[in-house]
């Protein structure tokens, strides 16, 4: 089974669109996010979430069995809880946060990962630098210590944090030092690429040797619509990197599906 766990919606893609690609992939499911990056969806427009959210949740319906939803909010917004409840009862199964203005520690933060503990969802945060020029202060990894004030909570770390990837592997590392199950620890990692290409094989050989591959997963990063020959790039770019760093076909599996799967609940 192999799981894309970082595809983002722009608003413009439909339902048919994103299981074309994903077949033409060879993708089994993906964990889709509301639109927040494209016009007129916008961080800081708590309408323009609400409607994101409505978007994504009416491209999952009848598709959940491969579509796994993430609807986005901004802890900024004091009816972000709620709106939260609001999209997982339309449908979404998931929750992404960028921190953005707020540090994952705030207060109004912790109010929106509560509500997430309650409704049993994963949280996807955005970790590291931003490409687009937004401040990426706010989004080191080990802010997300936060998260330990609520044990139930599943979440993963984008990017691999990086530029910050020692200190991403400092993080995931907590829960296994103290025994904890890979599919049981609090933290995983998606390497979607936030690091350039010279920087790729040594941050996912240290990973792969601090984390496991119970704690890596694969996400593409690709914006829909798209072909699926473009996200497939992406993961022939891992492929190349797995034979460079001789990985097994265990692991692979583990990396290319078997962490999302059991992060989401999937079988
Ligand atoms: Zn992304």
């Amino acid at each position: 089974m192999i799981v894309d766990a970082h595809l983002h919606c722009s608003g413009n893609e439909t339902a048919g669109g994103i299981l074309d690609a994903l077949d033409d992939a060879g993708i089994d499911a993906a964990l889709v996010l509301a639109p927040f990056l494209t016009g007129p969806f916008n961080l800081s427009d708590r309408t323009s979430l609400v409607a994101a959210n409505a978007h994504l949740s009416a491209i999952v319906r009848g598709h959940q069995d491969r579509l796994i939803g993430f609807a986005v909010v901004n802890p900024l917004h004091p009816e972000a809880a709620g709106d939260l409840e609001r999209a997982v009862e339309s449908g979404l199964r998931g929750l992404k946060l960028v921190p953005s203005g707020w540090y994952p520690d705030d207060d109004r933060a912790h109010t929106v990962y509560a509500q997430a503990a309650t409704l049993n969802l994963p949280i996807l945060f955005h970790s590291g630098i931003f490409i687009d020029g937004r401040s990426g202060k706010y989004c080191r990894p080990v802010f997300y210590e936060a998260v330990r004030e609520h044990p139930s909570l599943r979440v993963a770390l984008a990017h691999l944090g990086w530029p910050w990837t020692d200190e991403a592997n400092a993080v995931g590392l907590i829960d296994l030092i103290n025994g904890v199950a890979p599919q049981d620890c609090q933290f995983r990692f998606d390497f979607s690429f936030g690091a350039p290409p010279v920087y790729r094989k040594p941050v996912l050989e240290r990973a792969l040797a601090v984390l496991g591959p119970g704690l890596l997963q694969f996400g593409s990063d690709r914006f829909f619509p798209c072909a699926g020959g473009h996200i497939r790039t992406m993961m022939d770019e891992v492929s190349r990197l797995f034979d460079e760093i001789g990985l097994s076909r265990d692991d692979r599996n583990q990396i290319m599906g078997g962490t999302a799967c059991s992060w989401l609940g999937l079988s």
